[in-house]
Formats: structure tokens, sequence, C-alpha cells
């Protein structure tokens, strides 16, 4: 079994060659990835030398590229998490979200149906859904939830999920889609919050939190969003939508005070900040299907994952010190300012 990887050197998609290497030592993965600022191929080191991996770098939307690739190695499955995924990013500079979220997409599929494949599988987002009220605690996203995306990167995701959708009923492609929460866990690029506030802690700096920290997001350890995947890839039914989460919601402030707590840093260091633009308020999943038809259920608890991640960029200080002190640094500031 031969499965190409997209996005393999990011935060989910390492994570999930690491669970795929463990538990399927006999399958060969391939990575394609582009290296883009959230790419780090150091993330790889521990199976770049592993005989049934491979790394290659190109861009997902590099028709000729990916075309050779899939001449090189025939996969049997792909499992696309390549994507540009920062909201905030997005918002500054939407072209290059749909160039690789939707056109790589397309390309990756136009190459599954030219060269065959048993299954296509694309990682999504529970932001395709848009938001709930804070006030209706009682809602949640299912896979029937309507598409109502918010920012330029969640609609460059919507229009990707659409796409598969439409080349499994148009040419038959052999497709799921997995729809998940927010993950947290090792290797998570310092930008996003969870690895952003524990640097920053760390080195005593100012905690950034926007508007008052009352958004609600559903987290996910990344460990538990491989093992769905991983079913999903071998047991899911063509042609479907598995949502997936954690049951695990928790406003952006109370996460930003309990890593204070964990750290033993002061509360003093959290200065709220101007509003993210259109900032989805809650997201919450009901992964019943998953749990119903594939028997998933999430494992790590959050207080045990957060436990777990802490502890991991303490001892990996210098995977995220380096990101920090590259050109990360000149985007940072533009975003928070000399804080
Ligand atoms: P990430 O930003 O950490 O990693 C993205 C990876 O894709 C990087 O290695 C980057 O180099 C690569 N990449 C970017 N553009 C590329 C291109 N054109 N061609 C090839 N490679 C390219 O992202 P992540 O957090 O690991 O997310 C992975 C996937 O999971 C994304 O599709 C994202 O939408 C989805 N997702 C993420 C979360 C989350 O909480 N992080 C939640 C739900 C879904």
């Amino acid at each position: 079994m031969t499965i190409i990887v997209t996005g393999g050197a990011g935060f989910i998609g390492s994570n999930f060659i690491f669970h795929m290497m463990d538990k399927h030592p006999d399958y060969r993965l391939v990575c394609l990835d582009a290296l883009t600022y959230a790419g780090n191929l150091s993330t790889l080191k521990s199976v770049m030398d592993k005989p049934n991996f491979r790394f290659v770098k190109a861009s997902i939307a590099d028709r000729e590229a990916v075309y050779q690739l899939f001449e090189e190695e025939h996969p049997d499955i792909v499992v696309n998490f390549a994507a540009e995924s920062h909201v905030d990013r997005s918002i500054e500079d939407p072209e290059i979200f749909l160039q690789t979220n939707i056109i790589g997409t397309s390309v990756l599929m136009d190459a599954c149906r030219k060269y065959g494949i048993q299954r296509y599988h694309q990682v999504s987002t529970d932001e395709v859904y848009g938001d709930l009220p804070l006030d209706r605690p009682d809602l949640f996203f299912t896979e029937e939830t309507p598409i109502h995306t918010s920012s330029p990167y969640s609609s460059s995701k919507a229009g990707a999920d659409l796409l598969v959708l439409a080349y499994h009923r148009t040419y038959g492609l052999p497709v799921t889609i997995s729809r998940c929460s927010n993950n947290y866990g090792p290797y998570h690029f310092p930008e996003k919050l969870i690895p952003l506030m524990i640097a920053n802690a760390l080195n005593d700096k100012a905690l950034p939190v926007y508007g008052t920290g009352e958004n609600v997001r559903d987290w996910l350890y990344v460990e538990d969003h491989c093992k769905a995947i991983d079913l999903i890839i071998h047991k899911g039914t063509v042609g479907e939508v598995y949502n997936v989460g954690g049951h695990n919601e928790m406003t952006n402030l109370d996460i930003v005070k309990l890593i204070c707590k964990e750290l033993g840093k002061p509360e003093s260091l959290i200065q709220f900040v101007a509003d993210r633009k259109g900032h989805d308020m809650r997201y919450a999943i009901d992964p019943t299907k998953i749990h119903n038809d594939l028997g998933w259920l999430p494992e790590t608890k959050f207080a045990d994952g957060i436990k777990k991640t802490i502890q991991w960029y303490l001892e990996h200080k210098d995977w995220w010190e380096e990101i920090i002190s590259g050109e990360y640094q000149n985007y940072y500031e533009k975003m928070y300012g000399n804080r």
C-alpha cells in the first residue's frame, strides 16, 4: 500500500505520518510538501532515512510535478493535508489560499482520475459550517449543517470540499472528507493560539488575546484526529463526510489562563487586542456519525493532552525557537506590534 500524504511537513500531516509509520509499518508513505513558511523538514527528520518513506518538495498546484509523482509512485491512497491554514493570513492576502486550497485540490484529484486510485481523502475543517451563537449551547455542527463560511480560509476549504464531492458524483472518484475541530499537540506552528501562548509565556512576553477572549473552540488532540483519518481511509464509506471533534469546548481566554497556570506564569501577561475581522464565535462538532459508523472516539482528555503538549514545547525549544527567530518575527510584529 502506497499513500501520498500532502502537507506532511506541517502540523497534522507530520503527526499523521508518524502515526501511520507506527501502525502500518508495511505501508510506503510519500510526503509531498511545498515547504511554505508552515512546512518544516526538520519535523520529519526521524523518518527521513526510513526505506518506506520518501519526501518530495513540490506544490500540489503544480500539475506537472504531481503527475510525475503519480507516475513514479502509483499511489493507492492520497490524503490531502496541504493547505494554507491560517485564518489571519487569509484575511491579509486571500489569493494563495485559493491557489493552494482549491486549485491544488483539483490538480490532485485530476491526477487521481488519470492514474486511478483506491481512495482520495480530503482533510477539511469545521470552519466550513461558519459559527454558532454563544447563547445556544444545545446547537452542534452535523454533517447536514449547511456550508456557511466566514473567512477567506474557510471559504477556500469549503470550495475544495464541494469540488471533492463533485468529482465523486461526476467522475465516480472514490473520495471521503473529514471535517475536524481545532487540533493541538506537538509540531503546531507557533502562530496558532496554543503554541503561540506557550512560546510567549515561556519567554515572559505578552499573551495577545483577540477581543474579549470569549470565542469558543472545540479542541482535539492531534493524535485522535490522525486515528480518525486512519479509520476513514480504511473503513469509511466512499462519498461520505465525517465530522471529527472532541466535545471539548473552551473559550480562548480559559485556554490562555490554563497555560499560564500550567507554566506558573502570571495572568497579567494577558493583553486583549483588537478582534479578528469576522471572528467566528463558537465551533462545536457533533461526532455521532463517525462514532456510530466507525467506532471512533477521542481518547485523550484535554487535561492530559495540554500537559503533554506543554511538555513537548518545553523539550523541543530548538524546534520552535528557530521558527520564531526567522521570517515569522516580521509577521508577528505586523499582527501584534512590538509586544
Ligand atoms: P499547517 O499550516 O501546519 O501545514 C500545512 C502544510 O502544507 C505545510 O507543511 C505546508 O508547507 C504545506 N503546503 C502549503 N501549501 C502547499 C502546496 N501548495 N503544496 C504542497 N504543500 C503545501 O496546517 P495544519 O494545521 O497541519 O493543517 C493541515 C490540514 O488540516 C489543512 O488542510 C487544514 O485546513 C486542516 N485542518 C486543520 C485544523 C487545525 O486545527 N490545525 C483543524 C481542522 C482541519
